[in-house]
């Protein structure tokens, strides 16, 4: 499953965030819950295509597409250097897909800022900088065996030492490691086998107070041009007030609220949403009687891989693919119907699937 880690320094609004983003996994009641370690959250990715789908074919159930997202606490400075729980901490960093970058931008003199004074911009470098240094530490224990072999004329070496040598330049100058790109496959592919912490995809997060909920502050116009300058993304939301908003019962009452703040949509979903297309994500759909579901799949896949998605037996056994468009499925609302109006898509194993597709895949086992 994807997986999100949230970083920032302490009391940025990290486990508030956390808490609402995860309080959307009770509504997806039909969820097949895991039980994993408390600062592990499983959350759905809102679609409500998977809603009006549903009210058509009457599943059983709804299955919406999920994301993991792992609360990371303890980054101070000094983390790297095993201050605080950094160390221990950096190490979930890892294992994740994408990171969501915390940093405050809301005043509030009874919340006390670890580094004394509200400033967004260098509490970034603080975070960065340890990411960067553990980065630094990654590279050198191979530093110098890679640069022997090398040496000795070994074609792989050479490739990563090269790319590694690009990295260390980065870093050692204080950029973080996604900064730089690469030409080559190879060299793309040796990057990708370091798993830099400041390589991986990043999202900026600006945690503001309700008054600055639509339009930001002077605080987060400056992480979004930061942001832009790393060719990242930033976005903002009031996590204090999502959290007060997670609290409402009805989904009515919740548009309300996020109406009378100018939004259209709550600032978790938003998130959510762009932590999928940061990761270039798309989602394609099953309708069935027992089920309505959601899966997640690269943009660019082709019909096989997805349906490998789905089981590998399916994607080994692949013949064909059938596929209805979401907004015919909605427009003719039932398969007869589809197929007496000719829009079912019978597709071979070179079709590209599309955002929103409806796919039944025919295999042989
Ligand atoms: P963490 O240490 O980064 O996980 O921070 P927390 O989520 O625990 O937040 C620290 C404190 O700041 C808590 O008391 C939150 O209620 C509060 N807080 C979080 N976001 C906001 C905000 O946007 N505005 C204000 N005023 N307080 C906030």
């Amino acid at each position: 499953a994807l997986k999100c880690g949230i970083v920032g320094l302490p009391n940025v609004g990290k486990s508030t965030l956390f808490n609402c983003l995860s309080s959307a996994k009770a509504q997806a009641a039909n969820f097949p819950f895991c039980t994993i370690e408390p600062n592990v959250g499983v959350i759905t990715v809102p679609d409500e295509r998977l809603t009006k789908l549903a009210e058509i074919v009457n599943p059983g159930r709804i299955v919406p597409a999920t994301c993991e997202i792992v609360d990371i606490a303890g980054l101070v400075k000094g983390a790297s250097k095993g201050e605080g729980l950094g160390n221990k901490f950096l190490g979930n960093i890892r294992e994740t897909d994408a990171i969501i970058h915390v940093l405050r931008c809301f005043e509030d003199d009874n919340i006390t800022h670890v580094d004394g004074n509200i400033d967004p911009i260098r509490d970034k470098e603080i975070i960065d900088t340890e990411l960067q240094l553990k980065d630094l530490e990654t590279i050198e224990a191979k530093y110098a065996k890679t640069q022997k072999m090398a040496s000795t004329g070994n074609k792989d070496a050479k490739v990563e030492f090269t790319v590694m040598s690009a990295y260390k330049e980065c870093l050692e100058a204080g950029r973080n490691a996604r900064t730089v790109t690469f030409e080559s496959k190879e060299e793309q592919d040796a990057a990708k086998n370091l798993f830099l912490l400041t390589s991986k995809p990043v999202l900026y997060v600006c945690n503001v107070d309700e008054t600055a909920a639509k339009d930001g502050n002077e605080w987060t116009r400056k992480v979004d041009a930061l942001a832009k300058e790393e060719g990242a993304e930033s976005m903002i939301v009031a996590a204090k007030t999502e959290e007060d908003i997670a609290g409402f019962e009805s989904y009515e009452d919740k548009q309300m609220f996020l109406e009378e703040l100018g939004l259209e949509e709550s600032g978790v979903n938003r998130l959510i949403k762009k932590a999928y297309a940061l990761l270039n994500l798309q989602t394609f759909i099953t309708a069935g009687e027992m089920e309505v579901k959601a899966w997640t799949y690269k943009k660019g896949w082709k019909a096989p891989q997805c349906a490998g998605v789905i089981h590998t037996d399916f994607e080994k056994g692949f013949i064909r693919a059938e596929v209805i468009k979401y907004e015919d499925y909605i427009n003719y609302k039932s398969e007869a119907a589809i197929k007496e109006a000719g829009k079912l898509g019978i597709e071979g194993k070179e079709y590209v699937v599309q955002d929103g597709d409806i796919m039944h895949f025919r295999f042989n086992v």
